[in-house]
């Protein structure tokens, strides 16, 4: 059994959780493969092979945003020091 899934960004771990649970049985003979935009998921037991792979669209979603987290972190240091340097 061979089946093809596609992600939204985000969902790979608990798509990962979902494989490791419906095998739990037989998890030592559980392997999985994790890239950046694809997962492996094979149980040997089974002979059942899942992967995933993050749609295009939400690939494209994931790296177009822009890191807001850190602009506003480097805004931080910025008026930080900005205000070092004018309180001299
Ligand atoms: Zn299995």
């Amino acid at each position: 059994m061979n089946n093809h899934y596609l992600l939204e960004e985000g969902q790979q771990e608990a798509a990962i959780e979902a494989f490791r649970v419906a095998h739990e049985a037989h998890a030592p003979e559980v392997e999985v493969q994790r890239g950046t935009w694809s997962i492996y998921c094979h149980c040997k037991h089974c002979g059942e092979i899942h992967t995933y792979e993050v749609e295009n669209e939400a690939r494209e979603r994931a790296l177009g945003l822009p890191p807001w987290q850190e602009e506003e972190e480097e805004e931080d240091k910025e008026e930080a020091l900005f205000n070092l340097v004018r309180g001299r």
